[in-house]
């Protein structure tokens, strides 16, 4: 998972608030907690004064709501929620530009066109990239205007065949802006949904990057222009994503490298402090490593709690890449249901991807330490939740999980019944597991009923809590 360490150490200051006995805001527990989100964050390379900023809007925030909560005479668990949300709310201000970026629409041409510094990651980027509208049903192509580096119309030449997608370049002609004019001509008299323009990264500074950009940017007329940052600059990212502010009409920014630098909450918060809209995070050198970018779930996965609304797009995009042996799935996702069955195919999918870790950490309960690249801890609680369902018998597999609910005599939902009992003794996990999974199955066939119709399970378990 991306920032495993920052997320691990945020992970564990809020879990000991979940221990503490007595919350209220003069008790220690709240400033220890401070004090280790405070301290992550710095070592993050977050900027000093963003994280003063953040202890001190929280512990207003904590101290406001404690006394609300006091006066309705609040018990713990309650003041407990109080803190964490605030503290989530505030983190998720940090990392939060604002901004709505451009989004590619079909039926229209959309051209994009990538900058940044050689070796910021740009030409891995646009491939990536590519492969992601080209996932979403865009019709995608790549054309290579960086005539400076030998070697980068090759690079894009493989990633692109590799990947199926059409490119365009030269080996002879030396004007970055003719070649970039030329393919995107091309290509748009082809009317391809989305174009996108690699540029050369050569320049040593700024401003001789950025009068390339004009150059190129007043021949091809980009829709967007994404400037592609190496989080290992961390905080340094803030000059830098203000200067391409000012310069760029329609600016967004995509941060790599996320996988490999303890400084990446940095370059996020800087970048995000400047109002550019961040749209991607790159988390690795293949292909599929890129990671759509939003405040909240970025922040909810880094806290260990998921991003159910991420797990289900990237299904549907395994439905779009698999039609055939995710058909069911598709439909019964338009039809609004979502069975047990259904999540016990998604986790086996999910174990036969490879890079478990990445998509694993979209699961919430997933705890965030075990997401920090080991692949074995993942894969052998992914397998625990197999097991799980292996115990199920078909009516159960086929429910949406509400059969495994035991009600009181007036009809109120009391905890979970024998059913369960039974599948965590034949499956050999525990209450605790099968209560997850369902809760999982539950939040998957929520999210799939979104559109609206009662929701049977959502109520029941609402009424439990
Ligand atoms: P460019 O000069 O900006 O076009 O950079 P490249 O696309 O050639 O990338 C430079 C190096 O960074 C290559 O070795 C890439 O594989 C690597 N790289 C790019 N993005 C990422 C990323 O998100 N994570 C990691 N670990 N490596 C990356």
């Amino acid at each position: 998972m991306v920032l495993a360490d920052l997320g691990q150490r945020l992970h564990g200051a809020l879990s000991q608030l979940s221990r503490a006995s007595v919350i209220d805001d003069k008790a220690s527990v709240i400033d220890a907690l401070l004090k280790e989100l405070c301290a992550a964050l710095l070592e993050s390379d977050v900027n000093v004064k963003l994280v003063s900023q953040l202890r001190a809007k929280v512990k207003a925030k904590v101290k406001k709501s404690l006394e609300e909560a006091e006066k309705a005479g609040g018990r713990e668990l309650n003041k407990k929620n109080v803190v964490q949300k605030a503290v989530f709310d505030e983190l998720v201000a940090l990392v939060d530009p604002g901004t709505e970026p451009y989004k590619p629409t079909k039926g229209k041409i959309n051209v994009l066109m990538a900058v940044g510094i050689q070796g910021a990651g740009k030409t891995t980027t646009c491939t990536k990239l590519a492969v992601h509208y080209q996932r979403r049903g865009f019709r995608t192509c790549l054309v290579c205007a960086d005539t400076f580096r030998a070697g980068a119309f090759d690079q894009l030449k493989q990633n692109a065949t590799k990947a199926k997608i059409p490119f365009y370049g030269s080996y002879t002609e030396t004007d970055p802006v003719a070649i970039a004019s030329l393919g995107v001509e091309k290509f748009r008299k082809e009317r391809f949904d989305v174009i996108i323009v690699d540029t050369s990264g050569r320049h040593k500074q700024e401003s001789e990057l950025f009068e390339e950009m004009v150059a190129i940017s007043g021949a091809v007329k980009p829709d967007m222009t994404i400037m592609v940052l190496d989080a290992s600059i961390g905080q340094a990212a803030e000059s830098q994503s203000r200067a391409f502010k000012d310069s760029a009409d329609f600016g967004a920014i995509i941060v790599t490298k996320l996988d490999g630098h303890a400084k990446g909450g940095g370059a996020i918060s800087a970048v995000a402090a400047t109002k550019t809209p961040i749209i991607f995070l790159g988390t690795g050198e293949h292909l599929n490593d890129l990671e759509r970018f939003a405040p909240q779930p970025f922040i909810s996965k880094l806290l260990g709690m998921g991003d159910m609304q991420g797990l289900v797009e990237h299904m549907q995009d395994m439905a779009r890449a698999n039609p055939e042996r995710q058909k069911d799935l598709a439909k019964n996702l338009q039809a609004g249901k979502f069975s047990i069955r259904d999540w016990r195919e998604q986790l086996s999918n999910i174990m036969s991807m490879g890079s478990l870790s990445k998509i694993a950490s979209m699961i919430p309960g997933m705890p965030a330490g075990m997401m920090d690249g080991n692949e074995e801890d993942t894969a052998a609680k992914l397998k625990r939740m197999i097991f799980i369902t292996d115990a199920m018998r078909q009516d159960e597999l086929d429910s949406d999980g509400m059969i495994f609910v035991a009600f009181d005599k007036a009809g109120n939902p009391i905890g979970l019944n024998r059913r369960a009992k039974r599948v965590a003794r034949g499956s050999g996990t525990s209450i605790r597991e099968v209560e997850e999974l369902l809760a999982q199955a539950r939040m998957m066939a929520g999210m799939a009923r979104q559109a609206g119709g009662q929701n049977g399970w959502m109520t029941a378990m609402q009424k439990m809590q």
